[in-house]
């Protein structure tokens, strides 16, 4: 094996029953002040290392054969496996070189044809670096979902967070997606603002994520990663987070300024206080009542408890 170092597993809350199959390890954008992958080394696996994973999984899955030297967390993965739903790790895989990710997709496809859906987290950076067509080129290999984190649709947030994305990009990276066919999920992050820019934070982020018209949006909580630009300024008290409350008032801002076509909107995420899950516009009533029963009540006991809260 080479020295390329299999990363933690962080996934969306909807790939859940899906293999998590590492190419990058890091995330080519590694500056985010509030992210666990800030100064993460981006690593891109050998495509021959990921064919014997590949390989591996499939001699398991055949013959419940293990591979000496193979990760016990392959083993772990595949036992739960269905078949059906592949996730590529890491933080921003896209950035893949698009030739070794389209010769993954191919093997992967050819041992696994029961494989219905290929997922990925992607840059807007990663997404505008590809044409349309090359788009096409991932979805007829069944890579037909996408990741995105906007994190906030206020460019003065995303400055200060050294996004280097502004919401421009964003919006023009979710054309592109659209255009290709493959569908998009966009995550926003409730609190990133801190309390100063709170209600700008929400009402920007949902102008923008209309904008984007996704199929899925979802918002998670901002949780601190010990170590980060963000943590230190806390503690330096150059930062003032929100609390669990405002975070719901935040949520309430975004779902009552979303002007969406088609989407499936969710508080789904582990880091959130609460969970708010519908299809927009349609239940656009619904998903504020249920923000608005917690928001009355102001009982903590309705809330997510903050040990239980996750990455
Ligand atoms: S681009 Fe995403 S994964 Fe990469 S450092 Fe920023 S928030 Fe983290």
């Amino acid at each position: 094996m080479s020295g390329f170092q299999r990363p933690r597993i962080f996934r969306p809350p909807s790939e859940w029953m899906s293999y998590y199959l590492p190419v990058t390890s890091g995330c080519s954008n590694n500056t985010c002040t509030f992210c666990y992958y800030y100064g993460s080394r981006l690593q891109m696996r050998d495509v021959a290392e990921v064919k014997e994973e590949i390989d591996a999984l499939r001699l398991f899955k055949s013959r419940r054969v293990a591979v000496p030297g193979m990760p016990h967390v392959v083993y772990q993965l595949a036992s739960q496996w269905d078949g059906r739903r592949v996730f590529l790790q890491d933080g921003d895989a896209l950035v893949y070189p698009f030739p070794k990710l389209i010769e993954v997709l191919d093997y992967l496809n050819d041992r696994f044809p029961s494989i219905e859906r290929i997922a990925i987290y992607a840059t807007a950076q990663d997404i505008l670096r590809r044409s349309v067509d090359e788009l096409k080129e991932l979805l007829r290999r069944k890579l037909s979902i996408l990741y995105l984190g906007l994190e906030s649709g206020d460019d003065e947030v995303l400055s200060q967070v050294c996004k280097n994305t502004s919401a421009t990009e964003m919006v023009a990276a979710a054309q592109r997606v659209e255009e290709a066919g493959l569908a998009l999920s966009v995550m926003v992050i409730l609190g990133l603002a801190g309390a100063e820019r709170s209600e700008q934070h929400a009402v920007a982020s949902a102008d923008v994520l209309s904008q984007m018209d996704p199929e899925y949006g979802a918002a998670l909580t901002l949780t601190v990663v010990p170590g980060t630009p963000l943590h230190t300024a806390i503690e330096r008290g150059e930062f003032k987070p929100i609390s669990p409350f405002q975070s719901l008032q935040e949520l309430r801002l975004i779902v009552q300024h979303l002007e969406l076509t088609r989407c499936f909107f969710s508080s789904m995420h582990a880091s959130n206080y609460i969970t708010v899950k519908g299809t927009l516009p349609a239940e656009k009533d619904k998903m504020l009542a249920q923000i608005d029963r917690v928001l009355d009540k102001r009982d903590p006991s309705l809330l997510r408890p903050e040990g239980l809260r996750g990455l």
